[in-house]
């Protein structure tokens, strides 16, 4: 529904409230009944489902009186998506994309780059890194996104009640039935803030039911049970800020919280990222393309089948960020370059070669 446009007063306000939009190409094809929905995060401020946190952890830490404005220096490791305001200090593992460091300094912070395969745990990682800043610069503060609570409470107290206010608010009409609830979301986990914060507001608020799925990248180790992470256990995978090689604090494996995990590679990640693209017109980045693929694949599984197939069940995908942030990734330039040439590119070649 329609906003009456306002102003507002920064570019904080324009963190969240993102839309929710009926993925109903991809469904299609699929052949699924329920109703396919993506909640499309790079719509905020930043670009990225990460803005609510950073948002939320900082006002938070001011409010505590723990940030000083012109006195404190925000340090905080991170795969790029979360950052805001201050005197701000990045560590960013290698693997991350040019384009969130180029983006984070253009927005005044400093980005140190840490490498890719260091153990969270060792001095070198990017957690390492930012103790080390944090120990030595004065007026230094790591929010620590892995542990504070503050954390899962922004999807707590945004993201979830949006998805379900946009669910409630809907009408159920002939063409577009509706159960009128959230009856499955499927979300990716980094630090699982974003999972958990998810699963609280929809099973304990609104429907207690609802069957939440996490997905995680295969060569890490958040999914539950165990053993769903040994096959390619420590292996490298492309897509950025979904999984990792420790249980962040803020993760529920609690399978009432989360009710199953999914492992996805990166290639059906990457097939889920033009699928989006191509079908649906969202400029979505690798990380929604896991989510959407962990998603499809549950939905064709005997578990997933039932939900499916009914009519006006709603499954909402979480999509965290946007192509932006990827776009000289070879994942991506691949994808959208190196293509077969079209009969319609064929047939321009055709005309222009003629003078
Ligand atoms: N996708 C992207 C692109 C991210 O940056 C992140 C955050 N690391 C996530 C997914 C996962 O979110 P969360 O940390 O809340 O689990």
């Amino acid at each position: 529904m329609a906003r009456t446009p306002q102003i507002i007063d920064d570019a904080l306000g324009a963190v969240g409230n993102t839309p929710l939009v009926r993925l109903d190409r991809i469904a299609k094809e699929e052949g699924l009944q329920c109703n396919l929905l993506g909640k499309v995060e790079y719509m905020s401020a930043g670009g990225s489902v990460k803005d609510r946190i950073a948002k939320r952890m900082v006002e938070e830490a001011e409010r505590e009186g723990k940030l000083i404005p012109g006195q404190s220096v925000v340090i905080e490791p991170t795969s790029g998506n979360t950052d805001k305001g201050y005197s701000v200090i990045i560590t960013l593992p290698n693997k991350m994309s040019l384009e969130k460091e180029a983006a984070l300094r253009a927005l005044g912070a400093e980005v140190v780059r840490t490498p890719t395969e260091a153990a969270w745990d060792s001095p070198e990682s990017h957690i390492g890194v930012a103790n080390r800043l944090q120990r030595e610069i004065p007026g230094g503060i790591i929010l620590d996104q892995y542990r504070n609570i503050n954390n899962p409470l922004a999807h707590e107290y945004t993201t979830g009640p949006e998805i379900i206010e946009a669910v409630i608010s809907t009408p159920s009409t002939a063409s577009r039935l509706s159960s009128g609830k959230v009856d499955a979301l499927v979300a990716g986990a980094g630090t699982g803030g974003t999972i958990t914060g998810l699963s609280r507001a929809i099973k304990k608020k609104h429907n207690k039911d609802s069957i939440i799925l996490g997905v995680d990248p295969k060569g890490s180790i958040l999914a539950y049970p165990d053993d769903l992470n040994i096959e390619g256990s420590g292996d490298p995978y492309i897509v950025e800020g979904i999984g990792y090689d420790f249980i962040p604090d803020v993760l529920s494996r609690d399978t009432e919280d989360v009710n199953e995990w999914l492992k996805t590679s990166d290639e059906e990640a990457f097939d889920a990222v033009r699928l989006l693209m191509r079908h649906e017109g969202l400029l979505v980045g690798g990380s929604s393309g896991s989510a959407l693929s962990g998603a499809l694949r549950w939905l064709r599984s005997e578990k997933g089948r039932s939900i499916a197939q009914t009519k006006g069940a709603n499954v909402v995908v979480l999509l965290p960020d946007g192509i932006r942030n990827y776009m000289s990734k070879p994942w991506f330039l691949k994808m959208a370059l190196e293509v077969e040439p079209t009969p319609l590119a064929r047939r321009i070649a055709d005309v222009l070669k003629t003078p």
